[in-house]
């Protein structure tokens, strides 16, 4: 008898779960499957948002999501979460590190960025470890990687059952199930204005892999008629410095000093809350809201002499320096363009 073809679009953390879970499942229950994981980065590229991520997790340890999880997610989103499916994940957040853990990938606690609050657990090496990790033991157990191949379409047999997975350069992958685990659409200017507003259409991606997630499996699931789920007019926005070439090069510090839009004009309470309570609706109102969207945190240079502040400063490059606020201001790079 043909195996089943199983087709896994993407090579992230995802994708990579997918496959080894769905390869260990067939070979335990005597299954003939016969899985191929494709990636459109090429394969030194390959890894979208899981390689660039610190990937901290909102655990107090690797046996599971903090008390109370549920019930805050349900909270910060006005009750629009879906609760069966964050019962779900909170459920099984225990286990999966479990498993990462029987596979290789080790956890630890730390300090999140600079501020005191919930403890966080983090894979040793961020995400990247999930990524340098899966795919031993998923060549170990015959899963095949095809890399610089775009999926753009599933195809469907007389019955509506998938039969196939067609790519980008016109060629057809045969499937008899399909997984989409090609990540969401930052990467995508026109979906981000759909959903977002015309001020997302330009969002800086936060990583070099974001560019890849265009939004394609959404646009696949959904063209042979998946129902849409969660909120599409939330996402997750961090502020970055916008000098930077470098990987989620963020910027928390705003809670030591003030922030100020182009004008000079202060535009947010910047202790309303620990860091990790304000960074989303600071990242959105300067994306949305700022003209230009910048805004410059002010702060004394003592903050240069906490240890780790490097961890809140993720960019390569340096603070703008002056002796006084006067001085800061007449800096060419302080002035609105
Ligand atoms: C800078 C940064 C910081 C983050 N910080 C955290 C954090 O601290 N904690 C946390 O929990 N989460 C964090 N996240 C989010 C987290 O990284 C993602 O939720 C997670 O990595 C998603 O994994 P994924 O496998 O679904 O998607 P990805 O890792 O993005 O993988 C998707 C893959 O699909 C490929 N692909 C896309 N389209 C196609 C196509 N049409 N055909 C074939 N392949 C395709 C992409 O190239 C990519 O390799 C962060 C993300 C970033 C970028």
């Amino acid at each position: 008898m043909s195996p089943c073809e199983v087709v896994i679009v993407g090579h992230g953390a995802a994708g990579l779960c997918a496959a080894v879970s769905a390869a260990q499942a067939a070979l335990e229950r005597g299954f003939n499957a016969h899985i191929t994981v494709i990636e459109r980065a090429p394969e030194a590229e390959h890894g979208g948002n899981s390689c660039s991520t610190p990937s901290y997790l909102r655990m107090p340890s690797v046996a599971g999501t903090a008390p109370g999880f549920v019930a805050d997610v349900l909270r910060e989103s006005a009750g629009r979460a879906d609760a069966a499916y964050f019962q779900r994940l909170a459920s099984d957040a225990g286990p999966t590190m479990a498993w990462l853990q029987d596979h290789g990938v080790a956890f630890h606690t730390l300090v999140y960025y600079l501020a005191a609050g919930p403890a966080r657990i983090q894979p040793v090496g961020g995400g990247a470890a999930i990524v340098e990790a899966l795919p031993a033991h998923a060549k170990r157990l015959r899963v095949v990687f095809q890399y610089g191949r775009a999926a753009h379409a599933l195809q469907l047999n007389g019955s509506g059952a998938i039969s196939g997975v067609g790519l980008d350069d016109g060629s057809v992958i045969k499937a008899d199930r399909a997984i989409l685990a090609s990540g969401g659409f930052a990467g995508n200017a026109d979906m981000l204005a759909e959903h977002f507003g015309p001020a997302a259409r330009h969002m800086q991606p936060i990583s070099p892999g974001t560019r890849a997630n265009t939004g394609a499996g959404i646009q696949m699931a959904l063209s042979i008629g998946a129902q849409r789920a969660g909120d599409w007019t939330g996402m997750h926005a961090e502020p970055i410095d916008p000098r930077s070439n470098g990987p989620a090069p963020v910027v928390l510090v705003y809670p030591y000093g003030i922030v100020v839009d182009q004008d000079g004009q202060r535009f947010f309470d910047e202790g309303a809350g620990l860091v990790h309570e304000t960074w989303e609706a600071f990242a959105r109102h300067i994306q949305m809201a700022l003209p230009g969207q910048r805004a410059y945190a002010i702060l004394d240079s003592s903050l240069l002499d906490i240890p780790d502040h490097g961890r809140a400063i993720r960019s390569e490059v340096g603070p703008i320096r002056a002796d006084s606020i006067t001085e800061l201001a007449a800096l060419p790079t302080c002035k609105p363009p």
